[in-house]
């Protein structure tokens, strides 16, 4: 039944969107693949997705640090493949600096990306998902949406957010056969957390090897990376039909964090 489903994952060019499109693609769902990159530069990439796809995969160019490109991006989507099913707001960026020197600018792009562009994806695309009484909506949160550390004042606050708006749409849509969760998970291994590295060691002052075992790793109890299968298996799960029942949660995957 959800095999010819339409899901739309935003910042998939890449880390856990990446695994995320892999996981749909490979289950036969129609997929929108989506970064701030055009299409040539991640030809290889949206390669990678076809060569292992059974069914459509189409990519859409969207900067969604730009006010209302996640409207336009749903409205581009529905244009090409009809509706969406699966909405996943992966999309985020990350900025390591104390508070007072963090820069406005730096802390407007991460709240846009994050949460904002993620408030007009949901906006637009529950209208249709409303209309057909099916729907699943995945917010890519964090432990950082639940837990604080030091120098991370933009993603934490956007993330805690995106669970206050997960929460909200969810009891919005819960009588339409939509589900609304947010999956937070601890440190993955990405290009998002291997370009932090630099930042993490100026703030702490500490070497490489440092910062991985006593700043990232430190608060992840099993002392390991989680794996982006590891998000994609738990999106995956969500879209189900035997998922129905859950919505409005928050899916801590973080190596048992946020237990202490
Ligand atoms: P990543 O850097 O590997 O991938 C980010 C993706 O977002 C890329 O495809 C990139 O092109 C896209 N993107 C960035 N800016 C964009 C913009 N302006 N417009 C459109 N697309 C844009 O990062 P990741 O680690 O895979 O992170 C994915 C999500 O998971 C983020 O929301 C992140 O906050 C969250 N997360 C990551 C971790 C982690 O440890 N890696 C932990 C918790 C939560």
């Amino acid at each position: 039944m959800l095999a010819n489903k339409i899901a739309l994952i935003t910042g998939s060019t890449s880390g856990i969107g990446l695994a995320i499109a892999k996981e749909f693609a490979t289950k036969g769902y129609i997929v929108a693949l989506n970064s701030f990159e055009s299409e040539a530069q991640v030809s290889e990439v949206i390669f990678e997705v076809e060569a292992i796809a059974k069914n459509s995969v189409g990519y859409f160019c969207a900067d969604l640090s730009k006010t209302n490109a996640g409207a336009e991006l749903v409205k581009a989507v529905i244009k090409k493949f009809g509706q969406i099913d699966i909405l996943v707001n992966n999309a985020g960026v990350q900025k390591v600096a104390p508070i007072e020197e963090l820069k406005p600018s730096d802390w407007q792009a991460v709240r846009q990306i994050s949460l904002d562009a993620s408030f007009d994806t949901i906006r637009t695309a529950i209208v249709d998902m409303k209309k057909r009484n099916w729907g699943r909506i995945i917010n890519i949160s964090s432990v950082h949406g639940l837990v604080a550390s030091k120098y991370k004042s933009a993603y934490i606050a956007a993330k805690h957010a995106l669970i206050g708006l997960t929460k909200t749409v969810a009891l919005e849509v819960a009588e339409k056969g939509i589900t609304v969760n947010a999956i937070c998970p601890g440190y993955v291994l990405t290009p998002l957390v291997q370009k932090q590295l630099k930042d993490q060691m100026k703030v702490h002052n500490m070497s490489e090897k440092q910062v991985i075992e006593q700043v990232m790793l430190a608060n992840q109890p099993t002392k390991q990376f989680v794996k982006p299968q590891e998000i994609s298996s738990m999106a995956s799960y969500l879209c189900s039909d035997m998922a129905r029942s859950i919505t409005g949660t928050s899916i801590v995957i973080d190596g048992g964090w946020t237990a202490r």
